[in-house]
């Protein structure tokens, strides 16, 4: 790991009161280890079976982010100690999640991933698909689910504007969920946008939860 930049981003996020997670994906336990030394518990994974086997594997006082694309037939795999899933881009999803949630005796923190780039590789609702899913009946009765708040990654492009501008909106769409759904509900205030190379910019835009892997554990 890179012990210098971990705690020149822990100073960095400070006077944001935004949280870091340490994107530990395709990295050894061994380095997950280094870097839970340093007081680190907060880690974040991208994939079902690497998490669950990390998991088994690791200290359990590590609070477990989900931050890639989840299928709904491996919810029941995370769904005992998953943290807060940050990937959650349909009702059908997030349906699996309650009834696993359901089966688990608990209450499953989650995020919408809200589209925010022009990549068709991103994952992600439409602001469109994201009101349509709030207001749904399906949605209404779900119980054993909290939705925390919101998810986005900006493009992949040097030209910070460009990425200003698709976190600036992501924390519009933000602020009118919270508005128009979420008024009285204290636990949605979570915003997890930024990465290694754009992390400086999100912490600008609103973050709350800043991802952050190559910079800390070295290049995957
Ligand atoms: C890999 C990944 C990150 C961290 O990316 P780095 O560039 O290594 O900091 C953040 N968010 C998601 C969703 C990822 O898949």
């Amino acid at each position: 790991m890179n012990s210098e930049k971990y705690k020149q981003v822990l100073q960095e996020i400070k006077p944001f009161h935004a949280q870091l997670i340490a994107v530990s994906k395709t990295k050894p336990v061994e380095d997950i280890l280094e870097v839970y030394n340093e007081g680190q518990r907060l880690f974040g994974e991208n994939k079902v079976q690497e998490m669950v086997s990390k998991h088994e594997a690791l200290p359990k006082d590590i609070q477990w982010h989900l931050i890639g694309h989840l299928q709904t037939n491996k919810v029941k795999l995370i769904a005992p100690f998953v943290t807060l899933i940050h990937s959650v881009d349909s009702l059908k999803l997030l349906q699996e999640i309650n009834k696993q949630a359901e089966k688990n005796n608990c209450i499953i923190d989650c995020l919408l991933q809200i589209f925010i780039a022009d990549e068709e590789t991103k994952f992600g609702l439409s602001e469109d698909e994201l009101y349509a899913l709030l207001s749904s009946a399906e949605f209404s009765v779900l119980k054993n689910i909290r939705i925390c708040g919101l998810m986005g990654m900006a493009t992949n492009t040097d030209d910070e504007n460009k990425i200003a501008a698709e976190f600036s909106h992501l924390k519009k769409i933000f602020e009118e969920v919270k508005q128009k759904h979420f008024r009285t509900e204290s636990f949605f205030k979570e915003l997890s946008m930024g990465m290694s190379s754009d992390y400086k910019i999100a912490l600008q835009h609103g973050a709350t939860f800043i991802r952050i892997g190559s910079m800390i554990f070295g290049e995957r």
